[in-house]
């Protein structure tokens, strides 16, 4: 295993360039952009690489990782765990925070000297903000916010970049045939990272950075984090409601439910249109993409545009009084009835549960204590 991964893959012939496209035989390789925050990845990054690396295998190239920071050796290592064969670092005092400049300086340093075919990161702000830099320097296309990355194999290699067009009526394949790298922002939640193995081996490629302060412009004087912000595409539990809720008030009902379990309230577009709960909690085409390990949906009929938002999630447990609700075809759990009487129960039931765990927990330290001290047994 450890070796195969450090092989070089067999490089088929050169691209038999189609009639209209250049030769990019010369360009090789994914590369996917990991994003952090203080030396905490995004799982955007983590997913990235698992769909990159099924873009690699149909390519037959190498999966690469770009890690940009300062102190972030670890995230080198976790790309390499989570898929990358080779990573590419930057590690620096200049590049503790989020700078378009150097940032984009980095990148370009990597993709002029690495040449891969295509560069994905994910469509957050910075993703977004950093990918738009790279491709007008270099300059390439870029597809933004896609929600499905796939290739045409040998000869033409085109990454075929889908996402919703027209006011999400309809899915645009986006093709850069002119230019390389072929570029892509992709929406968090939408593809599966690889499961973590921190025996897969790689290499890391430390590069320099080789840009003084003085030649950044923008400075970071504080980051200020804003706390009744929620993000939703992090967590890994979501109660969510729509409008079977009925108006904002039941939305507190699941919160309570939420903070139970130390997850997040999430909302179908008819609750956040009808101005219950604000469109950060929305889950559903227009709305986030979210692939929690368990997701709650409650009073939500399971229209195809909430279901494309949140189908991926572990664990779906639907919650709705009418049997033959779309929901349920989703959904790993069903419960058939009101859903006022059904959330209360429920959170009271983690309450009573996570009470007698915490009470397990108390008698084990208390019986190792005993142990330690008397030898007694309880
Ligand atoms: C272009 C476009 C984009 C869209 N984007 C999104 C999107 O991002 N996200 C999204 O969610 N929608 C989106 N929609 C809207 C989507 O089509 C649905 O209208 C919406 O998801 C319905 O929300 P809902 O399930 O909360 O409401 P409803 O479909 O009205 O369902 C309410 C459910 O609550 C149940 N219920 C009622 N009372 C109770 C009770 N007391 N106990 C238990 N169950 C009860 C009912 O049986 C029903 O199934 C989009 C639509 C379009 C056209």
């Amino acid at each position: 295993m450890a070796e195969e991964a450090n092989k070089q893959p067999e490089q088929k012939p050169a691209a038999q360039p189609a009639d209209d496209m250049p030769d990019w035989s010369a360009y090789r390789g994914v590369l996917v952009y990991i994003e952090h925050r203080d030396g905490v990845a995004k799982s955007v990054s983590w997913q990235l690489l698992g769909q990159g690396k099924k873009l690699a295998d149909k390519l037959e190239v190498d999966l690469m990782a770009l890690v940009i920071g300062d102190n972030v050796k670890h995230l080198a290592e976790e790309a390499i765990a989570y898929g990358a064969n080779r990573v590419f670092l930057f590690d620096a005092k200049e590049l503790k925070s989020y700078r378009t400049r150097p940032y984009s300086r980095a990148s370009m340093k990597v993709i002029h000297e690495i040449k891969p075919e295509i560069v994905l990161f994910g469509a957050t702000a910075t993703g977004r903000d950093l990918a738009g830099a790279i491709a007008t320097h270099l300059p390439t296309g870029l597809t933004a916010d896609t929600t499905e990355l796939d290739v045409e194999p040998h000869p033409s290699r085109l990454l075929l970049a889908s996402r919703p067009a027209f006011s999400e009526k309809m899915m645009a394949t986006i093709l850069c045939k002119q230019y390389r790298p072929q570029m892509a922002t992709a929406r968090a939640g939408v593809f599966e990272a690889l499961p973590r193995d921190p025996n897969r081996q790689g290499e890391i490629v430390q590069f320099e950075f080789a840009m003084n302060e003085s030649e950044i412009a923008a400075k970071v004087l504080d980051f200020i984090q804003d706390q009744s912000k929620i993000n939703i595409e992090e967590a890994e539990i979501i109660v969510a409601g729509g409008r079977g809720l009925g108006g904002p008030e039941p939305f507190k009902m699941l919160k309570e439910l939420a903070d139970e379990l130390g997850g997040v309230v999430g909302a179908s577009r008819a609750a956040v249109d009808a101005g219950w709960i604000k469109h950060e909690h929305q889950v559903g085409q227009t709305g986030y993409t979210v692939r929690p390990k368990l997701y709650f949906a409650i009073g939500i009929s399971g229209a195809v545009q909430h279901l494309v938002g949140m189908q991926n999630s572990g664990i779906i447990v639907a919650i709705n009084r009418d049997p033959d609700a779309p929901i349920f075809k989703a959904a790993h759990y069903g419960i058939v009835g009101d859903l006022f009487q059904i959330v209360p129960a429920i959170t009271e039931e983690v309450r009573k549960r996570r009470g007698l765990s915490f009470l397990q927990e108390e008698t084990a330290a208390a019986k190792s204590t005993t142990n330690e001290e008397g030898g007694i047994r309880v």
